[in-house]
């Protein structure tokens, strides 16, 4: 079955040269131009190193049999005759174009997820979930910026019932663009931290920016949001349905018991099992859970479905090292609210020693210190050992509470803390690595595993 016909194209871009007639059959739409492909319509886009219209010979080569042109570009003197292409201003404005008719044209109940932190998680829970009931497509992996999201929206198959996007952003109107893009049925702001601050301004700048998701977002849709969060606490024409700890939520999460390997908890009375630690994940489920009912799944069946998840490479990844110490594997991203998630996490771990390895939080610009504080506060009695390593993480150490009593050391030095972590490394122990992806802890983590 043809994904793009030559009429969907046709709609959309009115300016082209080449023979573009019934017989062209569009089934990829894609940016990088060393992928292979079957019948590819290649999309140039511009770069801060390259230009996509450079490789559009290369392109073909490897299957592209139509490409998107900007009319600022020379077309290649060595292009092969009637080769198709579509004259467009900008051609990743045209990508953007084609994700929205796609999307119309497909129609799938839209679910568009943001948030500072928790996006990627609760888009595989609501994706996962689902997918038990409904054809589902979800974001893969964390294509979810300008290019990425509308690149998810056009890998979705035809039959596509349900459609689950990640959208992220660095600065104000980015959500809003991705909104118009995906035009979303239900929205999600899964929390409000302060990744990003350092161009947002406040958390209330935060809260604005995920807040522009209800730009597209259709008038009979639905906002979700984390109903612990007073600046999420909004009046829409839209309904907003909430969900968290407080009492009085549309969602109500309460009961939550973290072991080993799940995390137990009812949410409004109806008893819930997750492989996934941590009181966070049982606010990410309630999100899930209240989609579900969107969607009108019984929750007994949501339940269950929930209980035998199984999430591709999620983040918090325990590892066991042969000397039988447990690594937890936190180190993708970081922000302060994640951060102090996560020693959340730990502190319920069974293990009696329990060590942090924590590095720098990137991109606070003046709350740099105030962030990193934020964190050295909640660490407690129930922690033995506290490393940083970088620069600005120092503060977490200088703000840990008076009546802290375990080990506690700053290192600008990395092999020196890989010294002293060394001796930590053993049996009924459990060590927490977590720092902005910058810091590639993934280095530290590979020594005590391989
Ligand atoms: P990114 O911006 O990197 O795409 P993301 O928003 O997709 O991040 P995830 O990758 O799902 O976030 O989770 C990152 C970390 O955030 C998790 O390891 C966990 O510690 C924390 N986290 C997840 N959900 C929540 C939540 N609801 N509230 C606070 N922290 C959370
Ligand atoms: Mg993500």
């Amino acid at each position: 079955m043809k994904k793009f016909s030559a009429d969907f194209l046709h709609k959309i871009f009115l300016e082209y040269q080449g023979s573009i007639n019934q017989q062209l059959d569009i089934e990829t739409i894609y940016t990088d131009s060393r992928e292979v492909v079957t019948n590819g319509l290649f999309v140039p886009l511009i770069g801060e190193r390259f230009n996509g219209h450079d490789f559009l010979l290369q392109a073909i080569d490897k299957g592209a049999v139509a490409s998107l042109w900007s009319k600022r570009e020379e077309v290649p003197a060595d292009l092969p005759d009637n080769f198709p292409l579509f004259f467009v201003e900008d051609p990743l404005e045209g990508l953007q174009q084609l994700a929205t008719a796609y999307r119309d044209y497909i129609n799938p109940t839209v679910i568009g997820v943001t948030g500072s932190n928790g996006k990627t998680t609760t888009k595989e829970l609501i994706g996962s979930s689902l997918s038990e009931f409904y054809q589902v497509t979800k974001t893969e992996g964390n294509l979810n910026n300008l290019i990425g999201l509308p690149l998810s929206i056009l890998r979705m198959p035809v039959q596509t019932e349900v459609l689950v996007l990640e959208m992220g952003m660095s600065g104000f109107s980015e959500i809003e663009q991705l909104s118009y893009i995906a035009k979303p049925d239900i929205a999600v702001i899964t929390n409000i931290g302060e990744s990003h601050i350092e161009h947002l301004g406040s958390r209330e700048g935060i809260s604005k920016a995920k807040l522009e998701i209800v730009e597209g977002l259709s008038e009979d849709g639905v906002l979700v949001v984390d109903g612990d969060e007073p600046l999420l606490e909004v009046d829409l024409p839209q309904r907003v349905v909430t969900c968290g700890f407080n009492s009085g939520l549309d969602y109500e999460v309460k009961d939550v018991v973290q072991s080993q390997n799940k995390t137990t908890f009812k949410i409004n009375d109806q008893l819930f099992s997750i492989p996934l630690l941590g009181m966070h994940q049982a606010k990410n489920t309630a999100y899930a859970l209240a989609i579900s009912d969107l969607l009108n799944i019984d929750a007994s069946k949501m339940a269950y479905s929930l209980a035998n998840l199984s999430l591709p490479g999620m983040r918090f990844e325990q590892i066991e090292t042969e000397s039988g110490a447990v690594i937890v594997n936190d180190a993708y991203n970081a922000s302060a609210t994640s951060m102090r998630a996560s020693i959340d996490v730990i502190k319920r771990f069974s293990q009696t020693y329990k060590v942090l390895v924590l590095g720098d939080i990137f991109e606070l610009g003046q709350f740099a210190e105030s962030e990193h504080r934020k964190v050295g506060e909640i660490i407690n009695q129930e922690i033995d050992v506290v490393f940083t390593v970088g620069q600005d993480s120092q503060y977490i150490i200088k703000a840990l509470p008076n009546d802290f009593k375990g080990r506690a050391e700053h290192f600008e030095d990395r092999d020196m803390l890989m010294n002293e972590l060394e001796k930590y490394i053993k049996n009924d122990t459990v060590v927490l690595f977590k720092a902005s992806r910058g810091m590639k802890f993934e280095q530290l983590i590979q020594h005590f595993i391989s």
